[in-house]
């Protein structure tokens, strides 16, 4: 429950700057951190999803194994957007999409995949068992059934059967509503659940493990009620998530077609390596996404979360209402990010 957690404003704390200086004093710009992990994830969801992750960062363990096991927890809850839990596309089915990337740039996803629980392990597989990045829709489902993965029975979630029939009365696709809180409508809107809180959207998450090491992962439904065949930013290197071990990483949330359009992780890790903060690297390719779309950003959410090689994080949103989730150590907080409007 919200009002439960640990919420702090990242404008607070200098956008964390100041909280983890202390941990960084002594390094140059360029020393990774290491031995002290850090995970990192989108929307509130990201504390559960981070406590799993911690499992294994806590122990030493690797940050692949760290993002896997951590967006799992995501993908199995009956989140409104992500896992087979989530809202369909138009045509009423549940289609799947993540990627997965390491520190060796070795990267994996898998989009379009139906019927299958953990698309995230499907992606990690593709990255690890076959010569290629991407596997999409039937092939991908035939790959993952191969590698072991049950076929799940092709059925909507009471809570997505609900939305989707409600949808069904207009059948109206206006394009995606600001997923902020407390504003439920719209194929990326997101749930308001019998507790109140609201639930949100896509799960990315980027962590740095005792070794200095960064890997990160992305999963998703993608847009509620979105055309069959539509694929967002969420499965795709680079868009939804990258990794650069020299650098940092990335991982976006919100209109995956104006995160594909700026190539919006890569753009920030690109920013960062000309040393740029996480935060500034971020908020430049918000405005980015302003710059393109002008009058018409007012009608989407984008946000970005990032991190660099001393360990800082730092996020930046078009709209306000996106907040991540952070671990380290010491702390267990959820972090809003600020935004352009
Ligand atoms: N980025 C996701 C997509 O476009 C959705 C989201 O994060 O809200 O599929």
């Amino acid at each position: 429950m919200v009002h439960r957690r640990k919420f702090i404003q990242a404008s607070a704390l200098g956008s964390l700057g100041m909280f983890f200086s202390k941990m960084t004093a002594g390094q140059s710009a360029d020393t990774p951190v290491k031995g002290k992990p850090i995970v990192i994830s989108t929307w509130d969801a990201g504390l559960e999803a981070n406590k799993a992750a911690w499992e294994i960062l806590g122990k030493g363990g690797r940050a692949l194994d760290a993002v896997e096991k951590g967006v799992m927890v995501t993908e199995n809850s009956q989140n409104c957007c992500v896992g087979l839990g989530a809202n369909p596309d138009r045509d009423g089915f549940v289609t799947l999409d993540a990627c997965i990337m390491d520190e060796f740039s070795n990267c994996g996803s898998v989009a379009f995949l139906e019927r299958i629980k953990h698309p995230i392990s499907v992606a990690r597989r593709v990255m690890e068992k076959t010569p290629h990045v991407m596997l999409v829709g039937s092939g991908a489902q035939q790959f993952a059934v191969a590698e072991g993965f049950p076929l799940e029975e092709q059925k909507l979630s009471p809570d997505a059967q609900r939305a989707y029939e409600d949808w069904l009365k207009k059948s109206e696709y206006k394009g995606p509503a600001i997923n902020v809180e407390n504003k439920g409508h719209g194929p990326f809107a997101p749930t308001k659940l019998d507790s109140g809180e609201w639930n949100h959207d896509t799960i990315g998450m980027v962590a740095m493990d005792t070794q200095g090491n960064f890997s990160g992962s992305c999963t998703t439904s993608g847009a509620g009620f979105k055309m069959r065949g539509r694929l967002g930013d969420s499965p795709i290197i680079g868009a939804g998530l990258f990794v650069d071990n020299e650098v940092g990483a990335c991982t976006a949330t919100g209109q995956g077609e104006d995160v594909i359009r700026v190539a919006g992780s890569h753009s920030v890790v690109e920013l960062m390596r000309q040393g740029l903060s996480p935060e500034m690297a971020c908020k430049k390719i918000i405005e980015r996404i302003v710059r393109i779309k002008k009058e018409k950003a007012k009608d989407i959410q984008v946000a970005f979360l990032a991190i660099n090689k001393k360990g800082i994080p730092g996020a930046f949103a078009l709209h306000p209402g996106f907040s991540y989730a952070l671990k380290t150590g010491e702390r267990e907080v959820l972090v809003k990010a600020k935004s352009y409007y």
